[in-house]
């Protein structure tokens, strides 16, 4: 237990930005400091440790750092004692820059030393000086750290860091790394102890889960994971997230329609519909293979829903190169895509490229994408009226329903369905009900409620407790060769 924690528990609170990744990052920082002795701060209160875990992505990823750091500094002032920590992909990339601009900060670490905090923690205390401590390469995986869960039902489960790939707008691969696998068995082993604590649903997490495995030279691991982890008794479902289009291959998508306990839900980015862009985008597929890929998904699981992610106005991008772009939404019927307007991210060779588009272009035509996916969201919801849905029922995922008496859930499709339903019905819960409206981004389920089933998860919802890993102490986790693959059985 650090020195700190002797004194009257001191709190904390961790601030995530960007990603799934950090999401993941995150509950290894809060399982990180509670097991050196901290407590989580009170909704509102004001916490002794304040952890930014930071995001890169946008062009004002920075603007929004250090906005929020002027805002921390009159809170210190106030707080004597307060420490500041700053980590994730920001933090990695700025470094020292950040105390430079904000020396009211005590630490920071970068996106492979997620561990060290509790340590820089200690010594920006002991010896009243910043810390700042980024390492090149990973130390550990984060994952084998101590986890405090967010949610009780739903767990993220990282199978990979860092990316192979080198798309030309993305500053990942410069931030996380080159891809390193997980072993499999660690995978399955923490998959087992969050549905030994009654998780019903995992999403298996890294930048490109279809390359798992070219770690160790294994092309077919990710659709083996995909199996295995669909064996494991009492998990309900199983997603992942994200694929890549380039080294998606129709093994996996026989293990989704294979394995029961796989959504029949897919978020395969996109980026762009035109082959010119996609090329300088270095996306390695071009549009006739994505939509390939979105008719082969649909004839082996004709309910799937697939989603995407889509940029608009990249570099060099025509009207003409645009309307490939809007031609491939209308064919290939997504349930919802995310939508960015190209944001020039310094460090990646995109924001070196000529033919950068003037703002309002790219707005009139973000404004063109959003309206026609909109219209097709919608259509592909109006579909589903009428039937009938499992929903994993969802905390904090439908205020404004909540004041309409309304819980939320989560279909298997991944679609947000929100439901009326008499007493008793707590997130963790299993709920079937009928589709009977639809709106562009959420279904509306009104009827009565064709079953209830009442989970552990929603049994820890309602106790407030959370799934705790106690992180692995292997040491330093060979990165590579992995353990052979445990056959799930029943007693394994
Ligand atoms: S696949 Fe491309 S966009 Fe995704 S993390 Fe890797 S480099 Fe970035």
């Amino acid at each position: 237990m650090s020195s700190a924690a002797q004194s009257p528990a001191r709190t904390y609170r961790v601030r995530t930005y960007g990603c799934q990744m950090n999401v993941h990052d995150s509950e290894r920082l809060s399982g990180l400091l509670e097991a050196a002795g901290y407590t989580a701060a009170a909704e509102g209160d004001d916490a002794d440790i304040v952890v930014l875990n930071t995001c890169a992505v946008r062009e004002n990823a920075d603007n929004r750092l250090y906005g929020n750091l002027g805002h921390l500094r009159p809170v210190k002032d106030a707080r004597p004692g307060m420490q500041i920590a700053v980590g994730g992909c920001l933090a990695q990339k700025d470094r020292g820059e950040i105390v430079r601009r904000a020396p009211w900060v005590d630490v920071v670490f970068g996106t492979h030393n997620v561990g060290s905090l509790p340590a820089l923690l200690d010594r920006a205390r002991h010896n009243a000086e910043a810390q700042v401590e980024i390492v090149e390469s990973l130390e550990v995986f984060p994952s084998t750290l101590p986890a405090k869960r967010d949610s009780a039902y739903s767990g993220w489960v990282s199978i990979s860091v860092g990316c192979n790939n080198t798309c030309t707008f993305c500053i990942v691969p410069a931030l996380r790394g080159k891809e390193k696998d997980r072993r499999p068995g660690e995978i399955l082993a923490e998959v087992q102890a969050l549905v030994d604590q009654g998780v019903l649903e995992v999403t298996l997490l890294g930048q490109n889960v279809n390359s798992y495995g070219s770690d160790f030279g294994d092309r077919g691991a990710f659709a083996d994971l995909l199996r295995a982890t669909g064996r494991i008794e009492g998990l309900e479902r199983v997603r992942f997230t994200s694929p890549h289009p380039a080294m998606f291959t129709d093994d996996v998508i026989a293990a989704m329609a294979e394995t029961p306990a796989v959504c029949h839900q897919l978020h395969m980015p996109l980026q762009s519909g035109s082959d010119d862009v996609l090329k300088r985008m270095r996306r390695a597929y071009r549009q006739e293979r994505y939509l390939g890929i979105i008719d082969r998904v649909r004839a082996a699981m004709p309910d799937a829903a697939i989603t995407t992610d889509i940029i608009v106005g990249f570099p060099g991008e025509t009207e003409e190169d645009f309307q490939q772009t809007l031609e491939v939404v209308r064919r290939a019927r997504f349930a919802s895509a995310f939508t960015f307007q190209y944001s020039k991210r310094p460090g990646t060779p995109a924001a070196e490229m000529d033919g950068q588009l003037p703002k309002e272009v790219v707005q009139e035509r973000y404004i063109r994408l959003t309206a026609l996916q909109d219209e097709i969201s919608w259509d592909e919801n109006r579909e589903l009226v009428g039937r009938r849905v499992e929903l994993l029922v969802a905390a904090g995922e439908g205020s404004k329903d909540a004041a309409r008496g309304r819980l939320s859930g989560r279909a298997r499709d991944g679609r947000l369905v929100h439901f009326t339903a008499a007493g008793g019905v707590r997130p963790g819960d299993v709920v079937e009900t009928v589709v009977t409206q639809a709106a562009p981004h959420h279904l509306v389920a009104d009827g009565p409620l064709l079953s209830h089933r009442r989970t552990r998860a929603g049994d820890a919802s309602e106790a407030g407790t959370r799934p705790t890993t106690p992180g692995v102490s292997l040491g330093m986790p060979q990165v590579g060769v992995p353990a052979p693959l445990p056959v799930l059985s029943s007693g394994c």
